[in-house]
């Protein structure tokens, strides 16, 4: 079946063969004819089963006709994380490459002068997260009562940031008779409120999760200490050993440990970027937009960060949290073994809770993931395991070639450099009056607090 038989404009059939695709999925060819009627649309779906342009194409369809009032946008696509927001204006630059429409992006971490110019000026497409969209709402120089289609995406997503309210209001804010368009992943039940209370008699539309990914992704777990360094250092093995390791995202639970393990990994010289919601907007596109080129290996992310980014096919992924949703475990792996690919999932558990997760998990998936032997000598970073020489002394997947600077702890192709017994540097501080390097405490893989250059400086000890 190709998309000529969906009803959709020659311009935008034009911009699709231009794109390369010649046959819609599932949810493109079962929910575009609706959204050409006019039709309220839920689409259960989740991001990778091309359900971007399930409402792209269509929209586009449906704008050739109509234009533009000043601050009056015609459509409106709400996203809840800036990364998906910046992805969708890229789906309409490409799809709409026929078209002269106004395309503008209300998100965060952008000036409100810019945005608001480009509302003056009339949009046919607004895409925006809730938050800035309400606060540009509130200022005055945004008028939602000319909105003819409202697209509601990631809805679940929206659920876990606490968007909700936010959506509420928004729905109240533009006019009843719109189309609404409604993608989640998943049906809590306050999703399932939501869509009784906003979208009239809607076509339900529900594609299964891409089924490639769980059969072409091996997946494991890996019995790690409990303490963060004992995890960071079984990733850090984990990595090195890595078969075939192009890339990989690791991921953790907390926007916090990702800023934690990333700086630890660029400390232990890994070619790594990090992606999470404290960073700024253009530190969080500069870094997807290095990964996506290839120029570092690893990216640390968040689940709220990574969720339904359009990254190219990574060949491992690491949870060094086991996620506390199992639906995320699903939607992490997916990132992996794409298209036939083949990939590797590695999940890093310890204790008993992230085994109730793993529990949580394995019936969510139907199957068991088995337990792969903890890499050599993982959990010895504080003896300074870290550090030992490596057989080749070659640099490993994902570390960045030696440079001239010395990080902490172990890195490629580096002899180790053990520090001293403290009662034997204060005997030689004593003697020759030379900075020490730091004393490496119990819990140090590396990465625990160092100790303040003054401490450091020689002090002359009278005998
Ligand atoms: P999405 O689910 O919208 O995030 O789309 C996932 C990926 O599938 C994106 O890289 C799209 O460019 C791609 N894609 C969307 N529609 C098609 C199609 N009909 N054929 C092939 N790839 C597609």
């Amino acid at each position: 079946m190709s998309f000529s038989h969906l009803g959709l404009s020659e311009k935008v059939l034009a911009a699709v063969a231009a794109t390369g695709y010649k046959t819609p999925t599932p949810i493109q060819d079962q929910a575009i004819p609706h959204v050409l009627a006019h039709r309220d649309v839920l689409g259960i779906a989740q991001t990778g089963t091309g359900k971007t342009a399930a409402f792209t194409l269509p929209m586009l369809t449906l704008l050739e006709k109509g234009r533009a009032r000043a601050r009056m946008p015609r459509t409106l696509i709400l996203e809840p994380t800036r990364e998906l927001a910046a992805q969708v204006e890229e789906s309409f630059t490409k799809y709409g490459a026929n078209h002269k429409l106004n395309v503008a992006l209300l998100i965060g971490g952008v000036s409100f002068d810019d945005q608001d110019f480009k509302l003056t000026r009339g949009v046919d497409v607004l895409i925006a997260t809730p938050g800035r969209l309400l606060d540009h709402f509130e200022r005055g120089r945004l008028l939602l009562t000319g909105v003819e289609l409202l697209v509601i995406d990631e809805a679940d997503r929206m659920l876990d940031m606490g968007f909700i309210p936010d959506i509420e209001r928004i729905c109240k804010l533009v006019p009843f008779t719109r189309q609404t368009l409604f993608f989640t992943a998943t049906m809590p039940s306050e999703i399932r409120r939501i869509t009784e209370q906003f979208l009239h008699n809607p076509v339900r539309v529900e594609v299964a999760r891409p089924a490639t990914t769980l059969e072409t992704t091996k997946q494991l777990l890996v019995k790690t200490g409990r303490e963060d360094f004992d995890k960071r250092d079984t990733l850090r093995r984990l990595i090195r050993s890595a078969e075939g390791l192009k890339n990989a995202i690791v991921f953790c639970n907390r926007k916090r440990d990702v800023a934690t393990l990333f700086r630890s990994l660029k400390r232990h010289e890994f070619s790594v970027q990090a992606l999470h919601g404290d960073m700024d907007q253009p530190a969080r596109m500069a870094a997807l937009d290095q990964f996506r080129k290839g120029e570092v290996t690893l990216l640390v992310a968040s689940d709220v960060a990574a969720r339904g980014l359009d990254i190219p096919d990574v060949s491992h992924i690491y949870n060094f949290d086991v996620p506390f949703h199992a639906d995320d475990y699903v939607h992490r792996i997916g990132r992996t073994g794409r298209a036939g690919r083949s990939g590797t999932a590695i999940t890093l558990v310890s204790g008993s809770n992230d085994a109730k997760a793993v529990a949580a998990i394995e019936k969510l998936i139907g199957r068991t993931i088995p337990y792969m032997d903890a890499p050599a000598g993982a959990g010895a970073a504080s003896e300074g395991g870290e550090s030992a020489p490596r057989p080749n002394g070659g640099r490993r997947h994902g570390e960045r070639r030696p440079q001239g600077h010395r990080g902490h702890g172990g890195g490629a192709g580096r002899q180790p450099r053990r520090p001293a017994a403290p009662v034997a540097r204060i005997e030689e501080a004593r003697t020759r009056r030379i900075p020490q390097p730091p004393a490496r405490s119990r819990n140090d893989d590396g990465d625990a607090a160092h100790l303040p250059a003054f401490l450091l400086r020689p002090v002359p000890v009278k005998a």
